[in-house]
């Protein structure tokens, strides 16, 4: 099934999925499967959602894509709405989650440099996923990103997520920001608890520091709330988006305050995708129907359903556990889960892994109650017949 033609940067499930309904998809033999990876946090609506497609289709009859060096209305009104959901002030659109990633790291610099100030390192987690750009991967909190690939950019140190002193201890006079996902989803489904968001917060606003939160995978509703950062009571400097935001069309942003914002100058940045009319036609699509059709109260409801599911399984295993938010869920099995994830895919439910011991659940956030009870049913199954629970 593996094309010689196409570079082998993916370890690939054999599998082809051809078309997709809502929460199933279905591959080139006519096979039906639950979809809890939806394309790792990016269908929000589920597949074929008849308002995304007529909103993508409208545009694609009016205009597809149009320069950032003319306005755009769709972009003008995506950021208006991304900016009064969040509290911050400025939008930059590009085309993807490690995009949106390098236009903060770039930011922050230009930040202090035009204080001027030299502070320009950017402290980040352990186990934390940044992407997979030069920056990013020196960003990124897990060394099997960065083999292979030196020199890196500098400028980027690490320290154990949720632990307040060890991130105190790190900061210095270079120190420009600190860079955290609220929920983190490839490193395992590790949360970084709302008390120690609201520390990181204080020791920013205390030493002068910008606070970036990268939610390209927990933002747009995934964790219950538009934003996970809600959920702490916390507001960032920066706010990195992606993933979810188009609901399967390519799109990115970063969101600032107005104050960092300013460092955006013509010239200092820029994307000649970034924020065209058809990827910002999508994603304010997207955004209308998670609030329209109350996605959150849904994405909560489910959240609750599926985590005493999963508790149950737990309690049932040996050394399991649940973590996670909202339809960003992860059961720690202590163990490989390739197998586990395999098995479920032939008897029709696709999960994802996080890290080698973690399944990871991630539902559109469309998700029925009768789509959970159907998948629980089926993890169940595998799991009782490894003799897991
Ligand atoms: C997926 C992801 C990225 C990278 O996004 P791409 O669109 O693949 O570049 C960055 N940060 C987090 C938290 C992610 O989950």
């Amino acid at each position: 099934m593996d094309s010689p033609h196409i570079m082998t940067t993916y370890g690939r499930y054999p599998l082809t999925l051809v078309r997709g309904d809502g929460a199933k998809v279905y591959d080139d033999q006519g096979r039906e499967y639950l979809d809890f990876v939806a394309g790792i946090a990016v269908n929000t609506l589920g597949h074929n959602h008849p308002d995304l497609i007529g909103a993508i289709t409208e545009q694609a009859q009016t205009m597809l894509h149009c320069s950032n060096l003319y306005h755009i209305p769709q972009q003008q009104q995506l950021a208006t709405r991304l900016c009064q959901l969040s509290g911050l002030d400025r939008a930059f659109f590009c085309n993807s989650g490690a995009e949106a990633n390098e236009a903060a790291i770039k930011l922050t610099r230009k930040f202090f440099f035009d204080q001027p100030s030299t502070r320009h390192t950017i402290i980040t987690a352990n186990q934390s996923f940044h992407g997979r750009l030069l920056a990013t991967i020196a960003a990124t909190g897990q060394e099997k990103v960065k083999v292979g690939f030196s020199p890196l950019p500098t400028g980027f140190i690490h320290v154990p997520l949720n632990d307040l002193d060890a991130l105190s201890a790190a900061i210095d006079p270079s120190t420009a920001a600190i860079l955290l996902e609220p929920l983190q989803g490839e490193g395992g489904v590790n949360l970084a608890h709302p008390d120690y968001l609201r520390g990181v917060r204080r020791l920013c606003d205390q030493q002068g520091l910008l606070l970036i939160l990268d939610e390209i995978q927990t933002g747009i509703g995934r964790t219950g709330s538009m934003f996970a950062f809600e959920q702490a009571g916390i507001c960032p400097d920066m706010l990195t988006l992606a993933k979810g935001l188009g609901g399967g069309v390519p799109i990115g942003a970063l969101l600032a305050t107005e104050r960092v914002a300013a460092s955006f100058t013509p010239g200092s940045h820029g994307s000649t995708f970034g924020g065209n009319p058809l990827s910002c036609a999508a994603a304010n699509c997207v955004l209308e129907v998670i609030e329209r059709d109350d996605l959150l109260t849904n994405v909560q409801q489910r959240s609750t359903q599926l985590i005493t599911a999963l508790q149950q399984l737990a309690m049932r295993g040996k050394g399991m556990v649940v973590r996670g938010q909202g339809l960003l869920l992860g059961l720690d099995c202590g163990q490989s889960v390739a197998e586990i994830i395999t098995t479920c895919r032939q008897r029709g439910l696709l999960l994802l892994p996080a890290g080698p011991n973690v399944l990871r659940l991630l539902p559109p956030l469309t998700i029925t109650r009768q789509e959970i009870d159907q998948a629980v049913e089926i993890l169940t199954a595998v799991l009782k017949e490894y003799h897991w629970i």
